[in-house]
């Protein structure tokens, strides 16, 4: 049977990457962390003296944006795919404080996007996908199966991201957190190239009352219905 691709869209730390590792677990499909991307490139741009005091030097970023090499490799022995540049693992670092603080001066490029909307497409082609982002549905995967566009009451995701943060070990303030996911939700939805916006056909989610089990219960069954129309056609 063939597969179908399932994007995920919406806010900064609304459960995107939970339900869409969930959804591709349940049904042996691929799941791509498109923000993963963003990262690698904000990450490689700050180690690399093309952030400084919190701007971006463009020119010099666009000068090696040919060069950069972004892949997914899997992790046998953690079980998860981890994200890679230029040959090296940089799947921890890409999750930290700094690079959310950053990763909003790269995503508005349009080089940037549009080098990083070219692999994800190319990662879709045969179908059998899950990704989340901000874009999935509008841009990168327009005719997707499903689309799903998910959200959450500010507060309710700033106190998942901070949670997850202590929980990795990293020190940081609840209010760092909040401040920063307002700001990258201001960023996102306002910038020019791709803004994060809901597709017409979208579904949408707002999991702020809702237990992981019930979201994807939820998903699952909007999944399941496309699925059973793709393979009458
Ligand atoms: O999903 P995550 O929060 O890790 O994404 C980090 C940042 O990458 C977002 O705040 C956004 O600026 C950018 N991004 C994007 N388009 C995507 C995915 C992420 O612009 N498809």
């Amino acid at each position: 049977m063939s597969k179908i691709n399932i994007a995920i869209d919406g806010f900064s730390s609304c459960g995107k990457s939970t339900l869409a590792k969930e959804l591709a677990h349940h049904l042996g499909y691929t799941y791509i962390d498109s923000g993963a991307m963003y990262r690698a490139v904000a990450l490689y741009a700050m180690e690399n003296g093309l952030v400084r005091e919190g701007k971006l030097d463009k020119a010099g970023l666009l000068r090696v944006l040919d060069e950069l090499d972004i892949s997914f490799r899997y992790d046998d022995r953690m079980q998860r795919s981890t994200t890679w540049i230029n040959g090296r693992n940089v799947e921890q670092e890409i999750r930290g404080m700094e690079v959310s603080r950053h990763v909003t001066l790269v995503s508005p490029v349009p080089e940037v996007r549009a080098k990083l909307v070219r692999l994800q497409k190319a990662l879709g082609l045969r179908g059998g996908v899950v990704m989340d982002g901000r874009d999935i549905g509008t841009v990168v995967f327009p005719r997707a199966e499903v689309k799903l566009y998910m959200t959450a009451s500010t507060e309710v995701r700033a106190r998942r991201r901070f949670l997850e943060l202590v929980g990795k070990g990293e020190e940081v303030d609840y209010a760092s957190v909040l401040d920063n996911i307002r700001q990258r939700d201001e960023d996102d939805t306002r910038r020019k190239a791709d803004p994060l916006t809901k597709a017409p056909d979208a579904i949408e989610i707002d999991n702020s009352e809702l237990t992981a089990g019930e979201q994807f219960e939820l998903a699952l069954g909007h999944v399941a219905k496309a699925i059973g129309e793709a393979a009458e056609v």
